[in-house]
């Protein structure tokens, strides 16, 4: 995924409707400047999305300086859940950030205590779940790692060593995480990976691997001569992050047989999938099963880096004072912001009303997808979250180029989405704030559908 967004001012259709304001070239001439300093002093990783400089950021608005605002179709990368700059967080940032307490270590403060209360309370079982705070997503997916590969050696001796989780998954950019992760390429800078005891399965998305039986999770280990009694654990995304692709009820309810059976300990990765994404509190609800660690970031705080692992306490307990702890774990800022902002994601029962807006937004996107099928090969989503895979004509080849080119034509007209994810960037992905209104989903919907009857229909 090595495409950059042209930073050559386009002229482009001057847009003014309640949500929408296009109102200069894009990007914005003044703001080429600041790209190409980032580029400068920045790793070149760090371009790759479309180029807004963002200004503020209001509910699911998207402001620059220079009056122009898109429909957000982000959430940043999935964290502001809640909206943009909700005042129930921001106040209460303020407050702290006048008290003044801006840092803390793992000297104690109230707030912590609150939200270690709150995240036990929506665990699979309060009275025995624990939660340790971290800042990313990817620190919480090594810290289940470990735990879990901890806790299997103390329990079952060293040969309980391996971690299986599914091609295609993404668990983070760190090393275990990536060793973790089920893409080839992102892995080839860690070298002999054999030397470590992760492997990986077919994921049953459904359109990519069309097996979704159980028996085929059983037959790949079988290929890669690992046996149950040496998985200390099974890690998966509630879904997958490059489809969406979801797990099917019956594949989760064998997987999760299959774990008890054998004392293997099952982790769910909830970092994007937690906190009303998919309909559900958690994604995990859905298949009706009980992860013995979830690890939680991004929409947990709708605003400021915080992740947690809730997990067993008798695996959580393992490791003695002082010993499993981070610098940054249960900063009061974050620690603040994901207090209100879980607040509000109950309060609004924002679960809910992803679950009430997937048909809207399934349907819109559907009656897009039966106009191009031989382009638009695949749509999964659920909630607020869904993907169009962009194929090669009548295949199932991905086309970055167009999947891209519909992108960047959607961000020149007032709607703003990171940039494609999937196996090689064919996958649009939507993932608006949970609060969007449902008529700025309906026209964010039609922005799309305008937009490839301008890439697609032209042939
Ligand atoms: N797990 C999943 C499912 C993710 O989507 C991500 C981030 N995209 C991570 C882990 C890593 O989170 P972070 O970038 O905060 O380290």
């Amino acid at each position: 995924m090595d495409k950059t967004y042209n930073l050559v001012p386009a002229d482009v259709k001057t847009i003014q409707t309640a949500y929408r304001k296009i109102q200069t070239k894009i990007p914005v001439p003044e703001s080429i400047g600041f790209f190409e300093t980032l580029l400068k002093s920045e790793p070149r990783s760090m371009q790759g999305q479309p180029p807004v400089l963002i200004d503020s950021a209001e509910g699911f608005l998207v402001r620059d300086k220079w009056g122009n605002q898109w429909i957000d179709w982000s959430s940043g990368v999935l964290i502001m859940n809640a909206g943009h700059g909700r005042p129930e967080i921001r106040s209460a940032l303020m407050e702290l950030i006048e008290r003044p307490l801006l840092s803390s270590y793992v000297f104690a403060h109230e707030k912590r205590c609150e939200l270690t209360r709150e995240l036990e309370s929506v665990s699979p079982d309060p009275e025995n779940y624990k939660v340790f705070l971290l800042s990313t997503g990817s620190e919480a997916i090594e810290n289940s790692i470990k735990l879990a590969k901890t806790y299997a050696q103390n329990t079952y001796g060293a040969k309980r060593k391996w971690i299986i989780s599914f091609n295609n998954a993404f668990h983070g950019r760190t090393l275990g995480s990536q060793l973790a992760g089920g893409s080839e390429s992102q892995k080839k800078w860690i070298g002999d990976c054999s030397a470590y005891p992760f492997a990986q399965v077919p994921f049953p998305d459904g359109y990519k691997n069309t097996d979704q039986s159980f028996d085929l999770f059983l037959r790949s280990l079988d290929k890669l001569e690992i046996k149950p009694d040496e998985i200390a654990a099974v890690l998966t995304e509630s879904y997958q992050g490059v489809g969406p692709d979801f797990l099917p009820y019956e594949y989760a309810q064998d997987l999760q047989r299959f774990v008890w059976q054998n004392g293997i300990l099952l982790i769910f990765d909830e970092v994007q999938a937690g906190f009303g994404r998919t309909g559900s509190f958690w994604g995990y609800e859905q298949y009706d099963i009980v992860p013995d660690l979830i690890v939680c970031g991004k929409g947990i705080s709708s605003s400021l880096p915080l992740s947690a692992v809730i997990g067993r306490a008798d695996i959580m307990d393992m490791y003695p004072p002082g010993s499993m702890t981070s610098t940054h774990s249960g900063s009061p800022l974050p620690v603040t912001a994901a207090l209100e902002s879980i607040k509000i994601i109950k309060k609004e029962k924002l679960s809910e009303r992803a679950k009430r807006l997937e048909p809207v937004l399934m349907n819109g996107l559907e009656e897009v997808r039966k106009r191009y099928p031989e382009r638009l090969g695949c749509l999964h989503g659920r909630g607020l979250v869904a993907g169009i895979q962009v194929v090669q004509k009548g295949s199932k080849v991905p086309d970055p180029d167009t999947a891209f080119r519909i992108n960047e034509k959607c961000f020149q007209n007032g709607l703003l989405m990171f940039a494609p994810v999937g196996i090689a960037g064919e996958c649009i992905k939507i993932t608006p704030p949970l609060i969007i209104s449902d008529d700025a989903l309906i026209e964010s919907i039609q922005v799309f559908s305008d937009v490839c009857d301008e890439v697609l229909g032209a042939g």
